[in-house]
């Protein structure tokens, strides 16, 4: 059900179909493969978005939670990029996914040699609106991402096998390749309403 009075369905039915999904797989390469077809779904259409997680800083790119399950086993982050917003290049130590929803990012991937160097890894990639990449520790991890647009914001929808505003993870130095520890948090104290639904149930009254 979507209407304007249940604007946030879409993300309601996210949430429901990947708490289901981690209930019953376990492999990361299932969760990934899974977890994209519902993220493909969920970014068909961007209406479902608060208003209050669309919002650029002037300086600092945001993470705004959408949702964290409360067993750690995935979170939703929406990614906004005001222009010119650039992250460092980091890793996630978890599996994640990117799916874009509005406008347009640039990332490039990164992998370590032995002596601790970092080299890149495939050409640049560009994400355009309906697109999905995917990172994780086993299929590569270390990346940095842009907003691919000069003039305009971009918006990108993240799922984590964590709730990743509290993991540990690292940036790294581009040149030495030296690794530095950080944990992310979040941009925002407010997370979205989803569970709101008395438009349903007042439809159904007679
Ligand atoms: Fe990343």
């Amino acid at each position: 059900m979507s209407n304007q009075l249940d604007a946030i369905a879409p993300l309601r039915e996210f949430v429901i179909e990947m708490t289901n999904l981690v209930s019953c797989e376990s492999a990361e390469q299932d969760l990934i493969a899974k977890g994209s077809i519902l993220l493909k779904t969920l970014i068909q259409s961007d209406s479902w978005l608060p208003e209050f997680c669309t919002i650029p800083h002037p300086e600092f790119y945001q993470q705004f939670l959408l949702h964290a399950d409360p067993l750690g086993r995935f979170s939703v982050v929406s990614f906004v990029w005001g222009p010119g917003q650039k992250t460092p290049i980091h890793d996630h130590c978890i599996w994640g996914l990117i799916g874009m929803l509005r406008g347009m990012e640039q990332g490039q991937r990164y992998k370590r040699l032995s002596t601790g160097e970092l080299v890149t890894d495939g050409p640049q990639t560009v994400l355009r609106q309906g697109d999905i990449e995917s990172v994780s520790p086993t299929i590569g991890d270390i990346h940095v991402v842009s907003n691919a647009i000069p003039d305009k914001t971009s918006i990108s929808i993240h799922v984590y096998g964590a709730n990743i505003g509290a993991v540990k993870r690292h940036t790294y130095d581009p040149v030495t390749g030296m690794p530095k520890s950080f944990v992310s948090g979040y941009s925002s104290q407010q997370v979205p309403n989803l569970w709101d639904r008395s438009a349903e149930m007042r439809a159904s009254l007679n």
